[in-house]
């Protein structure tokens, strides 16, 4: 089966061309036909020659993700349902800020991590997405906004869509470099955030890459009991060593770093979480901003319903006072079921309940 070419980095396809017999400086030309002209065939690429065209087109696919479904929401937000080559459903959200467009990524299908409250851990991972799947999935949001013909870009990136991204790291990563590259879409890394549950074992890799992007840690829980009742990868990867990982990038990347905080009633949402929540950043507190995420209730997690307004101002109020750089998440695309795995797990219900 050809492969994606959107599963090459730039030095991966000069190296490519190279091999050919061609020279490696044609990548330029193939790569700017891309991610600036963005072609739909390698036919509509002017700036190659007809040989190369036809050697690009013997090995690689320009498309292997069609759309499914697609929904948009009265505030802008659109979410698209993918399926992929071999059949499999997969999520991707653009969504509308002030600041720009951004676009939220899935890395795998399905994910193993199994949170209690995460509508995509439902389902355990059947394999991990491709580089070239990753990348297109940005590509066939870019080119719905070529279409809408207003010259919009995607301006920015998360990698928080279904699955674990540190537990495809190697995809993950090469799909950073790709969207990255200055020549190319040149999505700033600063514009790009990988967020991640807590795969302690991937923050030092993350941490001395040259990726050079932001991180995001679904910490949820402020002490172990409570995160092991949450998420199960907190036996695995428990606080003593998951706030090392953390420490680790905050020193060496020189960054800061994002906080998840998913906000279950009556579960981790009360002044004393907030207090220990406080105290368990205390020290990092200049390198660390907690985004406070109000819980989008799924069918299957009934046990957790969504915090009150007051509950959600209380424990934003504790950490201000404790001098925690603090926001709560906007949210967007309620009105689709835009939340992470939604859309693909009411999918999944249809089809197999006929
Ligand atoms: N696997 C990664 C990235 C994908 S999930 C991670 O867990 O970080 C992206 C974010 O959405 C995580 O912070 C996750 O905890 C959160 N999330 C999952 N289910 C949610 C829900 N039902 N409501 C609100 N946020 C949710
Ligand atoms: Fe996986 Fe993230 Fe959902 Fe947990 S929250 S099940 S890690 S996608």
């Amino acid at each position: 089966m050809k492969s994606s070419i959107y599963g090459l980095t730039f030095e991966q396809l000069s190296q490519w061309l190279e091999e050919q017999g061609e020279k490696r400086s044609r990548a330029i030309h193939v790569w700017r036909n891309l991610y600036r002209s963005r072609v739909r065939s390698f036919n509509d690429m002017t700036e190659v020659n007809a040989a190369t065209i036809a050697i690009l087109d013997e090995h690689f696919v320009l498309e292997t993700l069609t759309e499914h479904t697609r929904q948009q929401s009265q505030d802008g937000t659109v979410k698209f349902l993918f399926q992929l080559a071999d059949g499999n459903l997969i999520e991707t959200v653009l969504m509308r800020h002030k600041f720009g467009l951004s676009v939220c990524v899935t890395t795998q299908v399905g994910c193993n991590i199994g949170c209690s409250f995460c509508a995509s851990g439902l389902i355990a991972k059947s394999r991990d997405l491709t580089s070239g799947e990753i990348t297109e999935q940005l590509m066939q949001v870019q080119f719905f906004l070529d279409a809408e013909g207003n010259g919009d870009r995607v301006s920015h990136i998360v990698v928080m869509g279904i699955g674990e991204p540190f537990d495809n790291f190697e995809h993950m990563s090469s799909f950073i470099r790709t969207v990255k590259d200055h020549q190319g879409l040149a999505i700033g890394p600063r514009h790009i955030t990988v967020s991640t549950s807590g795969l302690v074992n991937k923050f030092k890799d993350f941490t001395d890459s040259d990726l050079g992007v932001n991180l995001a840690i679904s910490l949820h829980a402020p002490n172990n009991e409570l995160r092991s009742r949450i998420m199960k990868i907190n036996k695995a990867y428990p606080l003593e060593k998951l706030m090392p990982a953390i420490d680790y990038y905050l020193e060496h990347s020189n960054r800061r770093a994002t906080i998840e905080y998913i906000l279950l009633r009556g579960v981790n949402d009360q002044v004393e979480h907030a207090v220990e929540l406080a105290e368990l950043m205390q020290s990092r507190k200049t390198m660390v901003n907690v985004n406070l995420i109000p819980y989008n209730p799924v069918d299957e997690h009934s046990q957790y319903q969504r915090s009150t307004q007051e509950d959600i101002r209380a424990f934003y109020d504790t950490l201000k006072k404790h001098k925690i750089s603090v926001s709560v998440r906007l949210e967007h695309g309620t009105d689709i079921d835009a939340a992470c795995g939604q859309l693909r797990s009411k999918q999944l219900d249809k089809a197999s309940n006929g």
